[in-house]
């Protein structure tokens, strides 16, 4: 095993992740490959080995040690970014069948190029924005859980989210400390969607004091046609009012 796979493997059980030696494999191709694209295209920000492995690889995976995510079924990462949290989670489940998704195409480009070479099976990529997906029929309310991390405030994700999300499942928000400021007009807006926020499941780092919490919001109903409204929409005038400054 390399210096960097123990780094990962001693990162991921300091947080009480277990993986197997083709887990971390997997995981450290992805992290190679993380960093040489990202000296091309801007996927994350400059930041140590170890701190690239909690921020993003740790950090995506703390909700395995939670009950909010199924052990089987269907996931979609709606802004999945450079794959945060979906294609780490798709690596250590293989039981899970994940879809990553992204409005911004090279992102898409370098997952595809992960996918390929860390021969991932339970991962399907596709491109468009969540006011467009949300809509079709193929993706409305077809999933057991809908995830995203970093992007949007919580009353735009509910509308981002619940779409995707069948009777019972769960949108789950990975968020910072400031989610206080964002729970009533989210609290708002998920009533308008179907939707039920629940308590927010604490998930630290360890090691770190980012205080990140996972917030889960149940699907009690069925989301109102009218929603998503067209693309752009949900950011410019949030469902459940607009945050204080
Ligand atoms: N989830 C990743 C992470 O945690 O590292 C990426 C976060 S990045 C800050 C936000 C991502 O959300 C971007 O890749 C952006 O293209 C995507 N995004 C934002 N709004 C979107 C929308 N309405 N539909 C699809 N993707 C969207």
């Amino acid at each position: 095993m390399s210096f960097c796979e123990e780094m990962i493997r001693d990162r991921l059980e300091a947080n009480g992740l277990a993986a197997v030696p083709e887990q971390i494999e997997r995981i450290h191709v992805y992290f190679q490959m993380l960093k040489e694209w990202n000296t091309r295209m801007d996927l994350i920000a400059q930041m140590s080995d170890e701190e690239i492995i909690d921020r993003h690889f740790v950090d995506s995976l703390t909700v395995l040690k939670t009950e909010l995510l199924p052990d089987a079924g269907k996931v979609i990462d709606v802004g999945t970014g450079a794959g945060f949290p979906g294609m780490v989670l798709a690596m250590m489940r293989e039981n899970l069948s994940v879809t990553l998704m992204d409005a911004q195409m090279k992102r898409l480009k370098f997952l595809s190029a992960v996918q390929e070479a860390c021969g991932i099976r339970n991962v399907e990529i596709i491109h468009g924005r969540a006011e467009e997906l949300g809509r079709r029929k193929e993706y409305r309310e077809a999933y057991d859980a809908a995830v995203a991390r970093a992007v949007a405030p919580l009353s735009v994700l509910c509308e981002y989210l619940l779409p995707f999300v069948r009777m019972g499942g769960c949108a789950l928000c990975w968020k910072g400390p400031a989610i206080r400021d964002e729970m009533e007009n989210g609290r708002r807006a998920a009533h308008l969607l179907g939707g039920r926020l629940e308590m927010p499941v604490e998930c630290p780092v360890s090691g770190r004091d980012w205080n990140h919490l996972i917030l889960p919001i149940r699907k009690t109903e069925k989301t109102s046609r009218e929603y998503p409204r067209k693309a752009g929409v949900p950011k410019a005038r949030p469902l459940g009012g607009t945050q204080p400054a």
